[in-house]
């Protein structure tokens, strides 16, 4: 027994350490987080051993009334939070008060910048939860017992925030969680009935079981209820204050930040549900993390299920935070199960149309505000056109593009585009790239500039399976401007370069493709380029350059597929080159216009210092 009493101390994880540090310095502004943070810790461990008793109603112990009590002495300056939900086992202390085991936790230590107010919201983003404690208390003390474990079996934990925690057995009786803040000498003052009820009802009113309180005034015993302690989402719409719905919000989303916008749902009849979703104001930090797990909060029957339930929205809808709350499933519904629901999958779609409509609201009454959505979500909104068929036409109406007419902001949606185009013109013509620079300086845009046709600039990765996807846009297909053949035809404004060329080019294309042998499909005169010599394209049914560069940084083994050079027949260069008088002359100046044309989509040169020497001794040549 006295063995397993002894005292360990331990070091925090470094990436506490440095949390740690972070909420102490740079969360002073917002430091009332604190209960709200040690609120919903102990609402979520209500839940878990709610959900857990289903199994065993052992676990209550006699005590079925799950609440949340908040304490406080004055004289000795401490706040102390008490929950009867589920405890912790020693492991588990250990696991959860001295590491952190989000996923991304490496990619958001990454994304700091040291500046206080820029830090301050990555936190808030990414969650602080129980270290929030440190920012008002110089000592932290937590006392629990794992529902289920011998009563002999509680674990003591302090720690002062400074690096290390001091933990051990705890032989007194104890049942859940108590969390012991010593507060600062400068925030002893929050130690009051007054000042704690109101920060209660500001954070945590929507907390759906009971948070007590001592009763006020002289000689009075006993505690009372001091918040509405009826979950938020089960109440009418009409009885909910907008401050409410951001409360909540931040409680689910452990944001500090208050959502876009919300759509709060009752659905009744052979399917009774509930819904409440939020569009946040901001990418969740582990939005591009594979491994984390997105997804809104399963409810049934008002019991917590779990966390993360991914199959209540599209993969493409993962920025969505909120919960859903089925009368129709089993209490014991498990993620296997969830995959093959028809209940699961009405919600779904349900839940997809409603965010479908708030987006397409938010696109037609709050221009600014939709802005925000695209610039935060776009990328993975893109993702719906290949994920969602049967909603493709609503998204592509939702997207939004970058494109000639236009080329600082995103804002140009695909009905803009047909709008602006005239009436012969038969597709939505696009080029994509690395990023949208060189997509604006693509050779390829050079006739299009000219004859004022209006291009769509992509550099989304996800660009080149979406488009492929999205085919086309209200009978207007998408047309790659770096592919195949080029028909412009009537359109647009008269330009120079309809005019064939001169016979002996033929000679000279011959030349060139002899010349550069295997490196290209073919060589042919061109009728994109106004100021460029040359230019690399795909052929019509091949891989497009940009996407051969995309899967082969994935590592992804494939056959490469040779370009087209076009070639300038205007071009004073081009013209220079039937004159060179050597055949090992003409071979650098074609290799050196071949590796332009590279360089300028965006392209690597297989050997860059042989690049480089030809010109250099182009420079040499001119300059002697
Ligand atoms: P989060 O709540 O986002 O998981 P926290 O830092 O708030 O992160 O808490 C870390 C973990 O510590 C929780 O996931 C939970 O497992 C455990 N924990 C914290 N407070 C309690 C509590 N009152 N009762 C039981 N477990 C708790
Ligand atoms: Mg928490």
């Amino acid at each position: 027994m006295t063995e397993e009493i002894k005292k360990e101390t331990r070091g925090f994880q470094s990436e506490v350490k440095q949390l740690l540090d972070l909420v102490i310095h740079s969360l002073y502004s917002n430091k009332e987080v604190f209960l709200r943070e040690l609120i919903s810790n102990a609402s979520d461990a209500a839940d878990k051993l709610r959900f857990a008793a289903l199994s065993s109603d052992g676990l209550y112990e006699q005590e079925p009334d799950l609440k949340i009590e908040v304490d406080f002495s004055e004289s000795q300056g401490s706040i102390t939070v008490r929950d009867n939900g589920i405890g912790m086992s020693y492991d588990e202390v250990v696991e959860n008060l001295g590491t952190i085991a989000k996923s991304g936790t490496k990619e958001f230590f990454n994304a700091l910048t040291g500046d206080a107010q820029t830090d301050a919201q990555l936190i808030g983003q990414f969650g602080v939860g129980f270290y929030s404690a440190f920012i008002v208390a110089e000592r932290v003390t937590v006392r629990t017992r794992k529902a289920g474990l011998p009563e002999d079996e509680g674990v003591l934990w302090e720690s002062d925030g400074k690096g290390e925690y001091a933990i051990q057995r705890l032989a007194k009786k104890l049942r859940g969680t108590e969390v012991v803040l010593h507060l600062r000498d400068e925030e002893k003052k929050l130690a009051n009935n007054y000042t704690l009820r109101g920060l209660i009802r500001k954070y945590s009113d929507h907390i759906g079981l009971p948070i007590e309180m001592p009763k006020e005034g002289e000689d009075v015993v006993g505690y009372e209820t001091v918040n509405t302690a009826t979950a938020l989402w089960t109440r009418a719409k009409k009885d909910i204050s907008g401050d409410e719905y951001n409360e909540f919000y931040n409680h689910i989303a452990h944001d500090f930040e208050p959502p876009l916008t919300w759509t709060h749902n009752k659905v009744e009849g052979k399917l009774e549900y509930t819904t409440l979703l939020f569009i946040p104001k901001h990418a969740p930090f582990d939005m591009w993390d594979r491994e984390a797990k997105h997804g809104v909060k399963l409810y049934v029957r008002r019991v917590f299920i779990m966390d993360d339930a991914e199959q209540l929205l599209p993969r493409y809808l993962r920025f969505v935070r909120g919960i859903v709350d089925s009368n129709d499933l089993p209490l014991n519904v498990s993620r296997e199960i969830l995959q093959h629901d028809k209940a699961i999958e009405t919600i779904r779609t349900a839940s997809a149309k409603r965010i479908l409509s708030k987006l397409e609201d938010l696109a037609a009454n709050s221009v600014e505000d939709y802005r925000v959505v695209w610039k935060e979500f776009g990328r993975v909104l893109k993702e719906g056109i290949i994920e969602d068929i049967a909603n493709k036409e609503r998204i592509a109406k939702l997207m939004r593009f970058t494109t000639t007419h236009d080329e600082t902001n995103e804002t140009v949606s695909l009905a803009d585009y047909l709008s602006r185009m005239p009436e012969q013109q038969k597709h939505i013509y696009y080029v994509v790239a690395e990023n949208l620079g060189t997509a604006a300086s693509s050779p390829h845009l050079e006739i299009f500039r000219e004859k004022e046709i209006e291009v769509v600039l992509l550099a989304d990765p996800v660009d080149e399976w979406m488009v492929p996807h999205l085919e086309e846009f209200e009978g207007k297909a998408f047309k790659s401007i770096t592919k195949g053949d080029l028909e412009l035809g009537e359109l647009g404004k008269e330009d120079s370069s309809e005019s064939p060329p001169p016979e002996e080019f033929e000679a000279l294309t011959k030349r060139i493709k002899e010349t550069l042998d295997d490196k290209v499909k073919d060589v042919r005169t061109t009728r994109r380029l106004t100021n460029s010599p040359a230019c690399l394209i795909a052929d019509e049914n091949d891989m497009g350059m940009n996407m051969q560069r995309i899967l082969q940084a994935a590592g992804q083994d494939m056959p490469s597929t040779k370009p087209i050079l076009e070639i300038n027949a205007s071009h004073p260069i081009v013209m220079k080159l039937a004159e060179q008088d050597t055949d090992e002359q003409f071979a650098d100046w074609v290799q050196i216009l071949f590796d332009q044309a590279v360089l300028s989509e965006g392209g690597k040169l297989e050997n860059p210092a042989a690049f480089v020497q030809r010109l250099n001794q182009m420079f040499l040549q001119f300059s002697s």
